[in-house]
C-alpha cells in the first residue's frame, strides 16, 4: 500500500466536518510530499528539533500541528510557524505560549490536553486542574493565544467499551466547558481524539480531528 491510497481510503471514511491530521513523526520528507500531494495540509509532529528541520524543507502553506509534550523552554522554536498546539497540561505553558506569540506577532491555535487514560503515563489536566485553571480566568488576559478545544488519549487496550466511555468523557466534559466558559467564543469548537487504531469510534463519541499515523505512513521505525 502507498501513502496516497491509505490516505484517501481513511478519507473515504470520514465525515466532511472532521479534519484529518496527518501525523508524519518518524516518517520521512518523501512520505510527507506524497500526502501533500493529494491534497493533506495538516500534519502532526510530536519533536521540537524533527519538525524544525522538516519545516525547512517542507512548503510553507502546511499546517504544522505539534502532538507531543511540549517543554517550556522549546516554545520559541515552534511560535514563528506552529499552527496549532495540541498538548498543553499547565497555565505557565499557555503563558509562555502567549509570550512568544507575541514576540512574533502571531495568534497561536492551542488545545487543553486532558488525562482521560486510566494510564499513569499519559499526560494532561484533570478535571479538577482544567476546571480551576478555566475558573481563574487568568487565561482570558492571554492575549495571543486562541484556546480552540480539548485533547485527549484513550488508554492502550483493545476493551472498546473502556476507549468509548474515555472518548464520551472528553465530549461531555468538552460541552460542559464550552456552556460555562467558552459560550462567546466561536472558536472553541474542536474535540481531538482518535489515532489509527480508534479513529472510528472516536468519530461516533462526537471527535472533530483524528490524528492519523501509522495507517497513513506505515509502522514507525525508531532508530534513536
Ligand atoms: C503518534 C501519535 C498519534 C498517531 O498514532 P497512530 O497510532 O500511528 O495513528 C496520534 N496522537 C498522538 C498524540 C501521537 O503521539
Amino acid at each position: 500500500m502507498s501513502v496516497s491510497s491509505n490516505l484517501l481510503q481513511i478519507r473515504n471514511t470520514l465525515p466532511a466536518d472532521v479534519t484529518l491530521i496527518a501525523i508524519s513523526k518518524t516518517h520521512p520528507t518523501e512520505l510527507i510530499v506524497e500526502a501533500y500531494n493529494e491534497g493533506q495540509r495538516d500534519f502532526g509532529e510530536n519533536k521540537v528539533q524533527e519538525l524544525s528541520e522538516k519545516f525547512d524543507k517542507l512548503p510553507k502553506d502546511i499546517n504544522w500541528h505539534f502532538i507531543g509534550h511540549l517543554q517550556s523552554n522549546k516554545v520559541k522554536y515552534l511560535a514563528p510557524y506552529v499552527h496549532l498546539i495540541h498538548g498543553i497540561d499547565s497555565f505557565k505553558l499557555l503563558e509562555i505560549i502567549n509570550k512568544e506569540a507575541i514576540k512574533n506577532n502571531r495568534l497561536i491555535n492551542c488545545f487543553l490536553q486532558v488525562h482521560i487514560a486510566k494510564e499513569e503515563s499519559k499526560f494532561g489536566f484533570s478535571e479538577t486542574e482544567l476546571l480551576n485553571m478555566l475558573e481563574s480566568e487568568l487565561w482570558m488576559q492571554l492575549t495571543n493565544i486562541q484556546i480552540c478545544g480539548l485533547m485527549g488519549m484513550a488508554t492502550f487496550t483493545e476493551n472498546q467499551i473502556l476507549i468509548k466511555e474515555e472518548f464520551t468523557f472528553l465530549t461531555d466534559l468538552f460541552k460542559k466547558i464550552k456552556k460555562t466558559y467558552f459560550a462567546d467564543f466561536e472558536y472553541f469548537k474542536e474535540i481531538s481524539m482518535g489515532m489509527s487504531d480508534d479513529y472510528l469510534l472516536a468519530i461516533e463519541c462526537g471527535s472533530t480531528m483524528v490524528r492519523i499515523g501509522s495507517s497513513i505512513f506505515g509502522h514507525r521505525v525508531y532508530s534513536k
